[in-house]
């Protein structure tokens, strides 16, 4: 199985870490020649956002990533991933590669609350490590997503088909169950 990493800003290398962890091979994506690849799932990291998505277009790299992900690859998005994925952002009129049926909110815990940590349940997993980092949430799901987790009430992952996203960052923790559930997801 190889994953791919969207590699053009942020938190990408430590997501690499995790999949070599759990002995999937993985690569970056830097430009167009590496999304023409072969590859089984997609990661798009947390970084900033409104970098992230313009990079697409400038590489050349949006479409072929809509597309794959709208013909049904599994695509795990992270905090800025999770923003770049919502087909609606509450505070913000930029839409992204919009191909996930929820409404996220931008840098959604003000500036005290900018970055923490929680422990939550994630599906039937119990007591995730969940870093925070200027995090979204999100506000409302549609279609058929389904909530993973919630925490003070707030949704901060969720999964719709082949599409998983959390607001916080799995990658920065030990716990490596958040990727194996991304992994299985593959899998199936
Ligand atoms: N605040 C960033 C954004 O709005 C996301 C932060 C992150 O990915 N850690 O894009």
């Amino acid at each position: 199985m190889t994953v791919a990493v969207l590699a053009l800003q942020g938190a990408f290398e430590e997501h690499r870490k995790m999949l070599a962890k759990l002995g999937a091979d993985s690569f970056e994506i830097r430009q167009k020649k590496d999304a023409e690849r072969e590859f089984d799932g997609l990661i798009i990291p947390g970084g900033e956002s409104t970098v992230m998505g313009k990079l697409l277009h400038e590489l050349g790299l949006f479409d072929i990533i809509k597309e794959k992900i709208e013909s049904g690859m599994p695509v795990f998005g992270t905090c800025a991933g999770l923003i770049l994925l919502a087909k609606s952002i509450d505070n913000d009129s930029a839409i992204h590669l919009a191909t996930m049926d929820i409404t996220a909110q931008r840098n959604a815990y003000g500036r005290q609350l900018g970055s923490f940590f929680a422990t939550a349940d994630f599906g039937d997993e119990k007591d995730v490590p969940m870093t925070f980092i200027r995090a979204p949430y999100i506000k409302k799901v549609d279609g058929d997503t389904v909530v993973l987790s919630e925490v003070d009430g707030k949704i901060v992952a969720a999964r719709q088909g082949n599409q998983l996203v959390t607001a916080f960052h799995p990658e920065l923790n030990d716990d490596t169950r958040i990727h194996r559930y991304f992994l299985d997801m593959i899998k199936k």
